[in-house]
């Protein structure tokens, strides 16, 4: 039997199995040190919980290394649940609590870790995750913790443990920021694991290391690399030293495949790495492995990628309606590109989706542009937006610029006369070239577009109205009706952008995830009904006035 005592059955949190059970020194009467990993997850398209990896590399890497001599268990908590992990701690008293700090969830973190230490002074604190490796010594004091990991976690956090084990100072480890005597610490740098094999699988036993249980569709989160060779400045791959990329090995990448169409059949996949494409003879020899997985058991599968180095031989090998390339563009405007450490002309742009959409018509295609984003106006935006609705792509993500902790556009916003939010997720309010106004309009633009143009009624409207009225331009067509939106409906729509403005910890891109996949976020219904209400009153207007002739409506953009 679990030494751990669940509480009553509730949504939105996971423990690792019974079956786990207490290690043979545990059984043999000796209470070993407790380690219990955190993690803070969204809940996303329809309501399928994303699985959070990082806990489990570290729970398979710190077993392997420490044999029984701790326990160790992940907890993962979905829809923001993050108040039941006090009660979990409460319950299973573990010696050490660690957190993965994202975007997302680090503003909760810094509230239950200030809870922990309340209560629990000498129980140790452990941060890591992206979000920690931005903000170092920021975070590490804010949430009152013991001590932060830099970058990849698995080797440190396998040191920390084993220097509580041996009664050693944290301090000096390294690849560690060490709080203590009213000081932070830093070690040294420690170096990347070469061989990714080398960190056991947590999919080999997922109900265990994860608390995965099988069955039922799930949200995977998974990786078959690290490391990426660009220096984008807005991204935190660039902080990271790991810009080689390492690998998983295709033996390694097929078992792991296997066990998750096993353990939950149709499940979704979404591959973490910065660009899997990137290596053509690896993705080449990987392409069947993926096609045996989505056709056997109907999985679907999310990668990242930049379409701008596809060849159409990739392309036809990675044709399949279970494979989703989120194609990461940005921004085709060269003023922006310059910012973002980026450069391709946007007809290259057009020729690969084209390419794509011949050599791949199965393959679905997510494109993904930044809006708010340095050096580009307002009218360039639009233009943008214009351009990026007409393109042969399945879906479109607009991403509110964001300069992250760590990253080269954080420490150049001063110069670039960027203003953005100081709590995550740090949305950019205004640029030197669009004022904060402005911005608030491009993201209402997207909020509105997404309703729209993902409800076949609604998208024959709307494009009906820009083709109809203003030259084909959805932006305009937007601003009119926006600009007609008065009194409750107005302030509804204000409400919706506020909370996806960083007022939550929902953003832009979780509600158009979720409405371009039919399901609208929680709280979400009265701003769809406005939005729609909106562009159906608008609708109208121009039917009567097309109806009564031409004469009878002026054609002119806003
Ligand atoms: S945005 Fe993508 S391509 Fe650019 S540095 Fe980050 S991971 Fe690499």
């Amino acid at each position: 039997m679990s030494s751990v005592r669940k509480p009553g059955k509730k949504a939105g949190a996971r423990l690792p199995s019974e079956k786990s059970g207490p290690s043979p020194r545990a059984r043999a009467g000796k209470r070993v040190p407790r380690v219990l990993i955190v993690a803070i997850s969204r809940d996303l398209n329809g309501n399928q919980q994303v699985l959070p990896l990082a806990g489990g590399f570290l729970k398979s890497y710190a077993d392997k290394q420490l044999g029984g001599r701790v326990e160790i268990r992940t907890l993962s908590l979905f829809g923001f649940n993050a108040g039941r992990a006090l009660e979990f701690i409460d319950l299973w008293d573990p010696d050490i609590v660690a957190f993965s700090c994202y975007l997302w969830s680090s503003r909760r973190i810094e509230d239950i870790c200030r809870r922990v230490k309340e209560k629990y002074p000498r129980k140790r604190i452990i941060l890591g995750g992206p979000e920690a490796t931005g903000r170092k010594a920021d975070l590490l004091e804010k949430c009152g913790a013991d001590a932060l990991v830099l970058g990849e976690g698995e080797a440190t956090f396998t040191e920390l443990l084993a220097r509580y084990l041996a009664g050693r100072d944290w301090k000096g480890t390294p690849g560690v920021l060490v709080r203590s005597g009213g000081a932070v610490h830093e070690g040294p740098p420690r170096p990347e694991i070469r061989d990714l094999d080398s960190i056991p699988s947590p999919f080999s036993d997922a109900p265990v290391v994860m608390g995965i249980r099988g069955g039922g569709k799930k949200f995977y989160t998974f990786e078959t690399m690290r490391g990426c060779p660009n220096k984008c400045t807005f991204c935190v791959w660039t902080q990271l030293a790991a810009k080689k990329p390492r690998y998983f090995s295709d033996k390694r990448i097929a078992a792991d495949l296997a066990r998750i169409a096993a353990n939950s059949p149709g499940s979704c996949v979404f591959v973490a790495d910065s660009d899997m494409f990137l290596n053509h003879p690896r993705a080449l020899r990987l392409a069947p492995v993926f096609r045996k997985i989505a056709e056997k058991n109907g999985c679907y599968f999310i990668f990242q990628t930049n379409l701008n180095h596809w060849t159409p031989e990739l392309m036809r090998a990675w044709n399949h309606k279970c494979f989703d390339m989120n194609a990461g563009v940005n921004s085709v405007n060269p003023a922006v590109q310059k910012i973002l450490g980026r450069s391709y002309p946007k007809s290259l742009v057009e020729k690969k989706l084209a390419e794509m959409r011949r050599c791949a018509p199965e393959t679905k295609i997510t494109m993904q542009i930044m809006f708010a984003a340095p050096g580009e106006t307002f009218a360039a935006f639009c233009e943008a937006f214009d351009w990026a609705w007409r393109r042969p792509v399945s879906y479109l993500l607009f991403f509110h610029t964001q300069p992250l902790h760590g990253t080269l556009m954080r420490a150049r916003a001063g110069e670039l006369g960027i203003k953005y939010r100081q709590v995550p997720p740090y949305h950019i309010i205004s640029t030197r070239e669009a004022a904060a106004e402005e911005i608030k309009t491009e993201g209402l633009m997207v909020l509105f577009s997404t309703v729209w143009m993902y409800a076949p009624r609604p998208r024959a409207m709307y494009l009906a109205l820009a083709d109809g009225l203003y030259g084909g331009s959805l932006a305009a067509a937007f601003l009119a009706v926006w600009g007609g939106m008065k009194g409750a409906a107005r302030r509804t729509a204000l409400e919706a952008w506020e909370r996806f403005n960083g007022g939550s910890d929902w953003f832009p891109d979780d509600f158009q995830l979720d409405l371009s996949h039919g399901y609208a976020p929680p709280g979400t219904r009265p701003f769809l009904k406005a939005a729609n209400g909106a562009l159906l009153a608008a609708y109208g207007r121009y039917l009567r006035r097309k109806k009564a002739g031409p004469a009878a409506y002026v054609i002119s953009r806003p």
